[in-house]
Parts: C-alpha cells; structure tokens; sequence
C-alpha cells in the first residue's frame, strides 16, 4: 500500500526492466512502515527510534560500482564526514543460509576488517542480513552499520568492556548496505541478476540522534518543537521516559510521529477513508486521537495545529505539504473532529463493559468498530491496556455479514464512492469538507 523503503521506486532497474538515466542516485525517500511485512506501528512511542514515517537516505548503484566501494564510502562519510566516534560503530555480515545454498558473506567480512577490530563485526541470519523486497523481487545479503550510543561511564561499566549486546535499546541500527545480486523467482528460487546492484537506506531521524548527540530521536531537532507544542496544549511536561510509567510521554510521541504519517500521506494523495490505504491513514489518525483524548486530557481537535509547523520545516525538502497547507490542515481538523464526536462515548461502553472472561466479544469489537468509528486495532490496543484479549476472529466475522449485506443490496463500494446499481438513487448532500483549492475531494453520499 506504501512505499516502505527507498528501493520500492528503483524496483524495475534492478531487475533490468527499465535503465535508469543515471548509473549513481543519491536521495531521501519518504516511508511508511505500517502495514503487511514492515509493520512498525505498536513500537512507535513505545522505543526511542521506529516511526510510522521516516525519511530513508539512500545512495545507489544500478550496474555500477558494488560491494567495496559501498562499504568504503559508508566508513568515510560517518567517521571522517559526520565524526562519529569508530569506537562506537558495529557492522554485521550475513552468515548464509542452507536453504537457499548460500555461504557467508566473507567476502564484507573482510572488507570491514579493513576498518573494525573482529569483536566488532557480527554475523547474523536471513532474518536481519538478508534483503528481500517481498516474495518475489531483487534482493542480496546485506551489512548493517550500528551505532552504540551509551555515555562514556555507562560503557566503561559494563563488566567486559565496552562491547555490548546489539539488542541493547541504545545500540540503534542506523543504515543498511544491501547488495543486491539476486533475484527471487516465484518458485522461490535465487538466481544471478544480470549486473549487481547497490542499495542503501539510513534513517534521517536516527542519524540525526547520532549526530545531535541524543538518545532518542525525539530529542532532536527533527520532534522536539512539536513536544513543546503538546506541552503547551497540555499543560503537561514530557519527561523522556521509556519504560512505559508515563503515559504522556507515549501520548505525545504518538502524536508528533503520527502526525507526519498522516500529513505526508494526504499530501501525497491518500485521503482518509473507509477503504484500503485511505483506512491506514484515518486508523493511524484516529489512534493519535486516541492518544491525546485519554492521556493528554484534551477533547478538542489537536493535531491539524501541528501541520503548519511541519509544512514550514519541510518547504525545501518536500513543498508539496507547504502547497497543499490549507487542505490538509482542513482535512486532518474534520478528521479528528468527526471521531471526537463518537469517541467518548464508545470509551465510555468500554468502560462498562462487564467481562466475565477479560475478553471483548466480536460483537461488541464490530459495535465498536460500526457506531462509535473504532478501528479494530484501536479497540485491540485499549484492551490491552486493561490485559484484555479480543475475539478478532468473531469481530471479522461480523464485519463479512455486513459487507455481504452491502453486497446484496447490489451497491459497489469503491474507495469512497458508493455506486448504486438499482437506478434508486436519493442525493442528500456531500460529508463535511468545503475546501479551497482542493485538489480532488471525493466525499460524498449517496
Ligand atoms: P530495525 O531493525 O531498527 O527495525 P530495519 O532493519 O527494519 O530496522 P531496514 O529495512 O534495514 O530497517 O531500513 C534501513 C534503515 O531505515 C534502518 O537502518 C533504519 O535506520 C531506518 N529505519 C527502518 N525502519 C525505521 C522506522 N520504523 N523508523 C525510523 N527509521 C527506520
Ligand atoms: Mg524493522
Ligand atoms: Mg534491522
Ligand atoms: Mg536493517
């Protein structure tokens, strides 16, 4: 549904569909990670560095140059360009794989020795050291750059040294060498693409946190104003806190990721609705809601103030949020107000609801979800806060009686147009949004 990393656009140059004009790209490439197969939603607030959007930097080669000088150039720009301590950087290897008769990747493992001592290059499976696009596609063994980003004193503590754990929280991956030289087949199988490519993709946010000497991207420059905002909205101070004892804290994370999920979205093209990747977005939305509703004591629309702020931040990078400012700060306002009106009271059934076994009913999910506009995963998420379960096989159950119901009644339901085939039709009047200078507005009942 999203463009979830900076290759997805290059796709047919690597499998020799289409020649690029140029045989070297650099670029940042806006991503969501929110859906299928990179799905980094439940983390975001949670940790200090997974988002639903993040801009992934990226350098590329199609046909040109491979593995050596993107290991080299990679050294180069982070130690000697950017200054970051070598001490502090851990590069891993793939170590192969029997299924698809692969060897380790001795050959990266030899050009990092160049610059790092053993203990620092690591070797891990397919799961983190193999790239794949999805089941089928160009993809390749892969060496990922972290960085340690503990204090000095909190280094020289650990007993064994400064070597650390890669899971440690403050041991943040930052950027990913892919070499792609391969192609997964539909069968499965891996075959020899005909010239081998180079892939990269750095998180702008993290490399940020890097840079800016913070320990979590929330701490740069890239959030912090948009903290400040919601502490003043507020009236609540953000503290930092990950180990989940404030509540805020996750609040206002949420909503200051969100936000730009939702902005970039809609300026981009997807508008919220009932529907596919229009559905993501009203979800991601209606979430941050949430979030602020319950957490951050405030009941009126909150979000469309931040777009001005993220529009101006943005102007040189990506206009096409400053040109279309008004609009989306139109459409982000009667998206919250229009879930604001439901929301408390389909908290408030929450609330009282009397469950013998900690587990809310698919009935009561598709209620949820029907009346009071509660996405599931929302619904699913407050239950868990409570250490409840959700019936999710008997909510989707409820789900296909009405969508057979719709079915039946020989209406077509494509994205946000209601089609109705049985010439009976009864205008009565668009759904909200008078805009100006909008580009395409697609509400409407029927
Ligand atoms: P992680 O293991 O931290 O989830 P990843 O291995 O899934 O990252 P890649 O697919 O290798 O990430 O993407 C390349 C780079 O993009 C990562 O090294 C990281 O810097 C950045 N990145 C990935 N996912 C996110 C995210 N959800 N938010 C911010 N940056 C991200
Ligand atoms: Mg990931
Ligand atoms: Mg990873
Ligand atoms: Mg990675």
């Amino acid at each position: 549904m999203f463009t979830n990393a900076g290759m997805n656009q290059f796709k047919d140059f690597f499998l020799n569909n289409a020649i690029s004009p140029n045989k070297r790209v650099a670029d940042t490439q806006k991503c969501l990670r929110v859906t299928g197969k990179h799905n980094d939603l439940e983390d975001v607030g949670i940790d200090s560095y997974h988002h639903t959007m993040f801009e992934m930097l990226g350098n590329w080669s199609f046909g040109d140059y491979f593995k050596q000088e993107a290991i080299d150039w990679a050294w180069e720009l982070l130690t000697e360009v950017y200054g970051i301590d070598k001490d502090r950087i851990y590069a891993t290897v793939f170590v192969g794989d029997a299924e698809d008769f692969l060897k380790a990747d001795s050959e990266a493992y030899e050009m990092w020795k160049a610059y790092l001592p053993e203990e620092r290059i690591l070797f891990f499976d397919r799961k983190d050291n193999f790239w794949e696009m999805g089941e089928q596609g160009p993809c390749g063994p892969c060496s990922e750059i972290h960085i340690d980003l503990r204090s000095d004193e909190e280094r020289k503590a650990v007993s064994g040294g400064e070597l650390v754990n890669m899971d440690h929280p403050q041991v943040i991956e930052i950027w990913n060498l892919v070499f792609i030289q391969f192609n997964r087949k539909a069968d499965g199988k891996l075959e020899d693409l005909p010239e081998k490519h180079i892939d990269t993709g750095m998180g702008f946010e993290r490399l940020c946190m890097a840079l800016q000497g913070k320990t979590s991207n929330y701490d740069t420059d890239v959030f912090s104003e948009y903290i400040k905002d919601l502490e003043a909205a507020s009236g609540l101070k953000y503290t930092g806190k990950y180990d989940g004892s404030s509540k805020s804290d996750i609040a206002m994370r949420v909503i200051v990721d969100h936000i730009r999920a939702v902005c970039f979205a809609i300026a981009d093209g997807e508008m919220p609705s009932n529907t596919g990747a229009g559905y993501v977005i009203r979800r991601i939305l209606r979430r941050a809601v949430r979030y602020y509703y319950s957490f951050l004591d405030i009941k009126e629309p909150l979000m469309y103030k931040l777009v001005n702020r993220l529009s101006n931040d943005f102007e040189n990078v990506f206009p096409e949020l400053k040109a279309q400012q008004d609009f989306v700060t139109q459409v982000v306002r009667e998206e919250e107000k229009s879930f604001l009106n439901t929301l408390s009271d389909g908290l408030k059934r929450i609330e009282q609801l009397n469950l013998s076994d900690n587990c809310i009913s698919g009935a009561e999910a598709f209620l949820l979800y029907d009346t009071y506009g509660f996405p599931i995963d929302l619904t699913k998420l407050i239950a868990s806060e409570r250490g409840w379960n959700i019936d999710e096989k008997g909510f989707e159950m409820a789900l296909n009686v009405q969508r057979n119901r719709a079915r039946n009644d020989a209406r077509r339901s494509t994205s946000d147009w209601t089609e109705s085939n049985d010439g009976n039709v009864r205008f009565v009047g668009y759904d909200t949004l008078e805009v100006k200078d909008a580009k395409v507005l697609k509400y409407r009942t029927v």
